[in-house]
């Protein structure tokens, strides 16, 4: 295909799938709040839950998004490095945010910061975010796009501690970032932690793991427990649905790890809320896709 008809059938096909993420939540995200509904006892709870469910069935039927904050979009990319079109992916990936923030439509959110004024397409300095992961040999490209929203990101935060505060340092650390501002994050919450040497080292890590499949579990089984202890923790802060009273504060926790130095130990949270709007898209090298988050989904 030549170098302007490929920008074209991708850019077409990343408009399409931003109007998409925007009004389905992906398979393993519905299905999670649908088994955290039917544990539901409190009638308060219950009566969010199906409200947050009619307006997902609306946003489908209508073909709206679900939230009116439609987020910045973020993309984060795995790239083989036979893939054909690396050239064009990051013009495509902007124009198709220009386009879809008409037809989803997206709420023009970006801002130059030095400007402070909104751009009214969704694209600004750095904006799309694009995380780029290099895949050796591989022909094809993974693109997760992550809406994010501000609710989402306010909550958002890094530390780097000393040694001598130990690894328990991180447990407040995390606990006060989501029974804090992560309440502004519509709850239940999706929460990613990232441990590691800096502090943005960990901040990525961090988005990372909130964009995991949900049901993964970290590969280290100290890393896969301590998961699924704070999960259990945040869960008896008394938060539920909407950050009013219940027990069900986190869809879950996820934690993504690097090596540290020996003097640092380094801790980041980012949220994401029940509306989480993670899709992933996967390109073979003839533009051909498939969608794996969205089972039966056509573009
Ligand atoms: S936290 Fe999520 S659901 Fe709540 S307003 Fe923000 S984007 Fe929407």
């Amino acid at each position: 295909m030549t170098g302007e008809r490929a920008k074209e059938q991708f850019t077409i096909t990343m408009e399409k799938f931003i109007g998409l993420a925007c009004v389905r939540l992906p398979d393993d995200v519905y299905a999670r709040l649908e088994e955290m509904r039917a544990r539901e006892d409190s009638p308060l709870q219950r009566a969010i839950y199906d409200s947050y469910f009619e307006n997902l069935r609306k946003a489908l039927e209508l073909g709206r998004p679900c939230c009116q904050d439609t987020g910045l979009p973020q993309f984060y990319l795995k790239a083989g490095t036979a893939f054909p079109y690396l050239d064009i992916t990051a013009a495509a990936l902007a124009e198709a945010v220009r386009r879809a923030t008409l037809s989803a439509p997206l709420r023009p959110n970006a801002v130059n910061f030095f400007d402070e004024k909104n751009t009214g397409d969704n694209t600004a300095e750095r904006v799309p975010w694009i995380n780029w992961e290099i895949v050796p040999g591989a022909s094809g490209m993974e693109i997760t796009l992550y809406l994010a929203g501000a609710g989402c990101s306010l909550p958002g935060r890094a530390r780097v501690f000393k040694p001598s505060d130990g690894y328990g340092a991180v447990i407040p650390f995390v606990f006060d970032a989501v029974s804090g501002p992560g309440i502004n994050a519509c709850p239940p919450l999706v929460v990613g932690i990232g441990l590691g040497h800096n502090a943005e080292n960990a901040a990525l890590l961090s988005k990372k793991a909130c964009l995991r499949l949900l049901g993964s579990r970290h590969p280290h089984p100290k890393g896969a427990e301590l998961e699924r202890r704070i999960m259990e923790g945040l869960n008896g802060l008394g938060i539920g649905a909407q950050g009013l009273p219940g027990n069900q504060a986190v869809m879950a926790v996820h934690i993504e790890s690097s090596g540290r130095h020996t003097a640092t130990i380094a801790c980041a949270v980012n949220v994401s809320c029940y509306t989480h709007r993670r899709g992933i898209i996967r390109f073979k090298e003839d533009l051909s896709f498939e969608l794996p988050t969205y089972r039966g989904a056509a573009l």
